[in-house]
């Protein structure tokens, strides 16, 4: 049996040292704040080459918080790929925003940079770059673009732990950042949790202040915020994981290596395309294949697990119908039915990861 993922075995593997963490931080009983979240605020802040972290609740909370610090004129566009997970665009509408999809680049699946450029209105006010399946966003051709218009770039790094744009770590590379720790990320918590990051010292308190109910100083409340914070055994359990985060990152590159050479040449599988000015984290081995149920029948057949990130594009939701009829002319309208992450992460061994090759190379060899 190939998983798609396998957090038990994770957790067999570093036990000791995540037993010792919670432990710790019962017996301090310090569960909200304390040194847990801010001893892990300062290692991921240095990790991902930032000047500050926030801790929230969750990745979506991140967006949200980080949209609405950057003060934005209420029912600005946003510009949003039409391939993400929802809370890319949920957090534009939820700040008073308003969504505007932009059709994917054909490699990177991020933003297409092209396209963005024609989306841009007066009224438009940021970009939200998704560092797709660890891929990094083109990040130096948005800031030019940002730069031109006078936007903001909020990076949605959910997937994005570790991954590089021209040797820097991605999140602070544009205005603002934002991380999802869900389970399932590269750097998971066991349970929700998110962060925010920014080079900007006013951003950053801004930031920290909406997640707290618009105050500093305890009862001091300056405006109105919300309560959204990363708990102290989430905090003390991402603390262990981040020690761990590169060799689970290599591991990921390791298997994403292993497919990319032995799926090469086939006749109706796309494999994924890194930039070379990108270090792919690869949360996600995305291919695309025009008979995916076939496929994902003919690996399940076999033991293997596989995903589809996203089966949806966003403009196609029931939630965009508002926005009337969904380009057909748009690689992210017509690749949603085509997409698939083959099993990829710290649990797989190079083993694994032939078998998977040789399963999918039988399909298309007995199509
Ligand atoms: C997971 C994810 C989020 C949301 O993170 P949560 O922690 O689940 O709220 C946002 N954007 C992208 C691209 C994601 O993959």
């Amino acid at each position: 049996m190939i998983k798609f993922l396998d957090l038990g075995r994770q957790y067999r593997e570093i036990q000791s040292e995540v037993d010792e963490a919670i432990r710790s931080v019962l017996e301090t009983s310090h569960f909200i704040g304390g040194p847990a979240v801010a001893s892990f605020e300062a290692e991921f802040a240095d990790y991902q080459a930032a000047s500050h972290c926030v801790g929230v609740g969750n990745g979506t909370d991140a967006l949200e918080i980080a949209l609405e610090a950057l003060g934005l004129p209420p029912g600005s566009e946003i510009l949003v790929p039409a391939n993400s997970f929802i809370a890319s665009s949920e957090a534009v509408t939820r700040t008073g925003h308003r969504v505007v999809f932009v059709d994917i680049d054909r490699e990177t699946y991020s933003i297409d940079v092209a396209a963005a450029r024609r989306a841009v209105t007066p009224k438009t006010a940021a970009i939200v770059a998704v560092h797709l399946h660890g891929h990094p966003a083109p990040m130096d051709e948005l800031l030019i673009l940002a730069e031109e218009f006078g936007l903001k770039i909020v990076e949605d790094a959910a997937q994005a732990h570790g991954a590089e744009w021209d040797g820097r770590r991605v999140g602070a590379i544009g205005d603002i950042g934002t991380f999802s720790f869900y389970p399932g990320k590269n750097l998971g918590a066991y349970g929700d949790g998110g962060a925010i990051l920014t080079n900007s010292d006013d951003l950053a308190r801004r930031c920290r202040m909406i997640a707290n109910h618009g105050r500093q100083a305890k009862y001091d409340h300056e405006f109105e915020g919300r309560n959204s914070r990363l708990d102290a055994m989430q905090a003390a359990i991402l603390s262990v994981k981040l020690r761990h985060l590169d060799r689970w990152i290599e591991n990921r590159r390791m298997i994403a290596a292993t497919y990319s050479a032995e799926l090469a040449g086939i006749d109706g599988l796309a494999l994924p395309v890194t930039n070379s000015r990108a270090r792919h984290a690869f949360h996600l081995y995305v291919v695309r294949c025009a008979d995916r149920e076939a496929l994902v029948a003919h690996l399940k057949e076999n033991g293997i697990q596989t995903g589809v990130h996203y089966p949806i594009s966003l403009p196609k939701l029931g939630a965009y119908q508002y926005l009337g009829e969904p380009d057909p002319n748009w690689l992210a309208n017509q690749w949603d039915s085509e997409l698939l992450s083959l099993p990829i992460g710290d649990h797989l061994t190079k083993s694994d990861a032939t078998f998977v090759a040789a399963k999918v190379r039988e399909f298309f060899d007995g199509s």
